[in-house]
């Protein structure tokens, strides 16, 4: 099964792409956190990634996308995923099901969390995250109990480069041309779930999980 997280940045799809895949068992296919690791790892293709990063831009499908099919072909990934972050064009989606398509699989669902873009800016601005574990808090929404420190595995907490205003602002915009589209495109092929993101995010994750394939109760 592969499941596929629609949504702005900052909508929550890396939280619960995290429980989902605790609830399933699927793999976490997570594209920004690959280029994250190339940036950290220092790599020709972090180098690269950064300098579209940073600037709120996409970077390039031809890269991502070969990036991704690598990822899908790992023993790991060949019981499904939960992609998040990926497909953000037309296409790469395509792509996506070119790839699935050549293993006999394909996108069984692609699950919209659907936030307004003013809620998105202020989720964004407060924004921290851990680099060791993943983990993702938020000033006044969702606070560490000691500031600046991870919960979970007691790291610093940090800021993305890419949380800065100017870089929110371009990826807002980038999100409305080149990925909102994609909704049309699942809808249209009647993959689509929406569900309401502007809520506490267990009740999202609840949702989501209620929206998976596997969930629905058999039909015959
Ligand atoms: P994210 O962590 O998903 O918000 O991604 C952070 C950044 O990584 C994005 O703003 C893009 O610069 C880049 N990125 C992640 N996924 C993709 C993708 N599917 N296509 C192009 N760029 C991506």
């Amino acid at each position: 099964m592969h499941i596929i997280l629609l949504g702005p940045p900052g909508a929550g799809k890396g939280t619960q792409a995290a429980r989902l895949v605790e609830a399933t068992g699927l793999v976490h296919v997570a594209t920004g956190d690959m280029f994250r690791e190339n940036v950290r790892g220092g790599t020709e293709l972090g180098l690269l990634a950064k300098s579209y990063m940073d600037r709120g831009e996409l970077v390039p499908d031809e890269v991502t996308i070969a990036m991704l099919r690598e990822r899908l072909d790992r023993p790991d990934a060949a019981a499904g995923s939960v992609l998040d972050g990926f497909p953000r064009t037309t296409e790469q989606a395509r792509a996506l099901d070119d790839a699935l398509a050549e293993r006999d699989q394909a996108v069984d669902a692609a699950l919209l969390i659907d936030v307004p873009p003013d809620e998105v800016r202020a989720r964004l601005g407060g924004r921290w995250t851990c680099a060791a574990d993943g983990a993702v808090y938020h000033e006044t929404n969702n606070p560490p109990a000691a500031a600046g420190v991870c919960d979970g595995c007691g790291a610093a907490l940090t800021q993305r480069d890419d949380d800065t205003p100017a870089a929110i602002d371009r990826r807002l915009t980038v999100y409305e041309r080149q990925t909102a589209p994609l909704i049309a495109f699942y809808e249209s092929a009647g993959r689509l779930v929406r569900i309401d993101g502007a809520r506490a995010p267990a009740d999202v994750g609840a949702d989501l999980l209620a929206a998976l394939p596997t969930a629905s109760p058999e039909v015959d």
